[in-house]
């Protein structure tokens, strides 16, 4: 009798550590592919960028449409959330149309040089770090293998609504870069110098050191700027600086005052860009 119970016992142990084993086989597994699927990832776009004509025009000349999008959610309670459906439609229409999407580093060099063009050049940006950004917005950029910016408010990472560190470093190393939208979304124009300075360096550490890349884009919550907004800007490193004025990017203005266009609930893309 005590024979069969310590028979049983072992082989209870038995199944049980066999089962732990091919647990961690298949996680290794599935991280493994994930690396591999990655790894792809980045080769088709490095070659569809090859794969692109390009053009040099006088940099005066290089207007370049920068989309403002904030919430993609099935819950349209305000003008500022866009459902899924209408974003995947919204992003087939670039597809088929041949636009090129493009980051905020290659925003940076087209508007300050003129050169390298794409025929159709779109920037994608999302404000504020909504988790619905990671869980609607990403499979559907990540589909079409678009690259686009969110401007996460560095306080806001991983609170209430909004995508946490890990979320930012996957989206990160597939085309979604992170840029700044401050530390706390205070208006910038109601601080002083040295309080904006704090909010445009902090946020932009924090960011670059959770994706390991450098942060050049800063966009202005609610839009609101003054003239330390763009000397702090200059002072913290950033390249470019987004407003919610409506219009296409352009260096006319210099480069801490780009408008953008603002993607409200039921906007049809072919009223907004050339086709
Ligand atoms: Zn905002």
């Amino acid at each position: 009798m005590k024979k069969t119970s310590i028979l049983v016992i072992v082989c209870c142990l038995a199944i049980f550590l066999s089962a732990c084993s091919s647990n961690k086989i298949s996680a290794d597994e599935s991280t493994k592919s994930e690396r591999k699927q990655e790894k792809k990832e980045i080769r088709d776009f490095k070659k569809k960028k090859a794969e692109q004509p390009t053009r040099d025009l006088p940099k005066e000349k290089v207007t370049i449409p920068v989309l403002m999008y904030h919430s993609i959610n099935q819950d349209v309670r305000n003008s500022l959330i866009v459902k899924p459906s209408e974003f995947a439609e919204q992003m087939k229409w670039l597809k088929d149309q041949h636009y090129t999407t493009i980051d905020m580093d290659e925003l940076a060099n087209m508007l300050k040089t003129g050169k390298n063009i794409p025929e159709k050049p779109v920037v994608i940006t999302f404000d504020d770090g909504y988790l619905d950004n990671y869980q609607n917005a990403y499979p559907i950029l990540k589909k079409y293998q678009f690259k686009a910016t969110i401007f996460v408010i560095t306080d806001k990472i991983g609170q209430d609504n909004h995508f946490d560190q890990r979320a930012m470093k996957e989206m990160s190393k597939n085309g979604i870069k992170m840029e700044s939208h401050t530390v706390t979304h205070r208006e910038l124009n109601q601080l002083d110098y040295v309080s904006q300075l704090k909010e445009l360096t902090d946020s932009k550490k924090t960011i670059s050191e959770i994706t390991g890349k450098p942060v050049v884009g800063l966009c202005y919550p609610v839009g609101r700027f003054n003239a330390d907004t763009e000397k702090a800007a200059k002072e913290s490193g950033y390249e470019l600086g987004f407003t919610t004025k409506p219009g296409f990017a352009n260096e006319n203005k210099g480069m801490y005052q780009l408008p953008r266009v603002r993607m409200a609930p039921g906007i049809k893309l072919d009223s907004v860009l050339p086709k």
